[in-house]
């Protein structure tokens, strides 16, 4: 039997790949060298990662984001032909050349936006895990998207597992979705509780490992506002069709009701390698030697309502959603700030949600932002939310 299948290496641009989401990456890649190339790496403080990775897998170019950095990676792979650049605005300029096929974007916060959009300028595919970069400017990055043919293939697990439901069924209209949340690991606690949690305990996911950020915003529920607000834009959702619902053993990862009542699940053990192959390797299911999933291990899955009294960042994200303009950029910005304090111990676990919650009253309303408003609201509510701290 001949196999009439080609296989085409895909040149793959990794934005972030000192982080989680990156490392993670490269191991699909480590584990499928016929199926793709690295051409791109990017890191910010991590330069000796950066290093190590580059040695390994050859890309073209590596662009360190932190400059005071850029001596030394460029002193290292001295000896290497790999071009070495420094600072953000050559990382936006890098996504553009020619060699790329697809950008996996895993920067992480607003910092990913701007080589997102450069990306996606440049007619590249964008395996998207950089989520920040949706729920601040999801009507610009999705328009320019669909204006170059651009297809924006979800990693985070959610909405890959929607993602993975809807193949096939493009054609059917969604009736509602729901995103599947662990809770973290304050599920069922109270307020009185929270109001004294350390870093450490929120640093401290029961399913899954994360960057710092993502695994804070985890423990707070704004992760789930920040997907909410992800799945809107990814799938043309209105807000009334996206529903939250705590699934603590994180094995459904999401699910989608079709207008005839049915609905479809994507399910798997949690390992964040299966949505990131799924995305870069789409439309082809590789082959892969992840632990799978045994039923006798997991006799209950449960579900259960969300507490959005105690964890009040999923309503806050549903409510800067519903108002729509720069709202969700508020929001977004306010947090990072937000979280930043809390990893320095500078404002509780609950005053987190205050800061965001104040800054979506003090920054004034957009309706329809132009991408420079959105680049202003950003600077404007850093402003507000660290006065508040
Ligand atoms: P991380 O903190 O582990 O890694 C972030 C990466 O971005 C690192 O390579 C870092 O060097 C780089 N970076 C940070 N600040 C930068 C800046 N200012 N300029 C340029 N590069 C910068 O984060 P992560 O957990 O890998 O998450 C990355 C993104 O993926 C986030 O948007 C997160 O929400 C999303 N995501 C992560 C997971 C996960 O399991 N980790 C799951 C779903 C979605
Ligand atoms: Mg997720």
């Amino acid at each position: 039997m001949f196999d009439t299948k080609m296989t085409v290496k895909k040149n793959i641009a990794i934005l972030g790949s000192t982080g989680s989401i990156g490392t993670q990456t490269l191991d699909v890649i480590r584990a499928n060298p016929d199926a793709f190339a690295v051409e791109v790496l990017t890191g910010n403080g991590n330069a000796d990662l950066l290093i190590k990775q580059a040695i390994e897998f050859d890309p073209n170019t590596v662009v360190v984001a932190d400059e005071s950095k850029y001596q030394y990676v460029k002193d290292a792979l001295s000896s290497h032909d790999i071009k070495v650049f420094g600072g953000n605005k050559a990382i936006t300029e890098v996504v553009q050349m020619d060699n790329i096929d697809i950008v996996l974007a895993a920067i992480v916060g607003y910092a990913g936006l701007e080589s997102t959009l450069s990306a996606i300028n440049a007619g590249k595919q964008i395996a998207l895990a950089n989520k920040e970069t949706l729920v601040v400017a999801g009507d610009i990055v999705t328009a320019l998207a669909k204006q170059k043919g651009v297809n924006l293939y979800p990693v985070d697990s959610e909405h890959s597992a929607i993602f993975q439901c809807l193949v096939g069924e493009f054609h059917n209209p969604i009736e509602k979705i729901y995103l599947t949340a662990s809770g973290g690991p304050f599920r069922g606690k109270d307020s009185a509780f929270l109001s004294s949690v350390k870093k450490e305990q929120a640093l401290k996911h029961p399913n899954w490992e994360m960057g710092a950020k993502i695994t804070i915003d985890s423990a707070s529920l704004m992760n789930k506002g920040l997907e909410v607000i992800e799945a809107k834009w990814l799938f043309g959702l209105k807000p009334e069709q996206i529903d939250v619902i705590v699934h603590p053993q994180s094995i459904v990862h999401s699910l989608v009701q079709f207008t005839d009542g049915s609905m479809k699940a994507q399910m798997g053990l949690p390992d964040m390698k299966l949505p990131i192959q799924y995305a870069i390797g789409y439309p082809d299911r590789m082959k892969s030697d992840f632990p799978r999933f045994d039923f006798m291990k997991y006799p209950h899955l449960t579900f259960e309502q969300a507490d959005t009294k105690t964890f009040r960042n999923l309503a806050l994200a549903f409510d800067a959603m519903n108002k729509g303009g720069n709202a969700p950029c508020v929001l977004n910005a306010a947090n990072e700030i937000a979280v930043a304090a809390f990893l320095k111990d500078k404002i509780g676990f609950l005053q987190m949600s205050d800061v965001v919650e104040k800054s979506l009253q003090t920054v004034s309303h957009i309706a329809k932002p132009s991408y420079e408003d959105y680049v202003e609201t950003d600077k404007e509510t850093r402003r507000v939310a660290i006065a508040l701290i």
